[in-house]
């Protein structure tokens, strides 16, 4: 969900705790550019990634190869939709932390 549209400036803001999983913060956040640029009839947004206890602050910018990116990963997640069963859970380093370990391991 994303955690702040600054009105008036045309910037999306995603806030992270920590800039540890930077790429997919990155991912996230051109996710939601590109859903805006497709759905809103083309506006241009801006992308900010704010880690406050950082003091770090990055722009994003949907450029081509990013849209490109984008796309190529929602086709990943399509096809995985599309699978009669989901594949088989593979335990990673960042199971120990997640959000929906309870999901895909109990
Ligand atoms: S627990 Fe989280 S990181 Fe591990 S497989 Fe499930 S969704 Fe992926």
């Amino acid at each position: 969900m994303i955690d702040n549209i600054i009105s008036g400036s045309q910037i999306i803001a995603e806030v992270k705790s920590s800039g540890k999983h930077l790429q997919s913060a990155k991912m996230q956040l051109a996710f939601y550019l590109y859903y805006y640029f497709k759905k809103e009839k083309n506006t241009i947004l801006k992308g900010k990634l704010r880690i406050p206890l950082e003091k770090k602050t990055l722009f994003v910018d949907l450029t081509e190869d990013l849209e490109r990116e984008v796309e190529k990963r929602i086709a990943m997640v399509e096809n995985i939709l599309s699978l009669s069963n989901p594949p088989k859970p593979v335990r990673i380093q960042y199971c120990k932390r997640c959000a929906y370990k309870e999901i895909c391991w109990v």
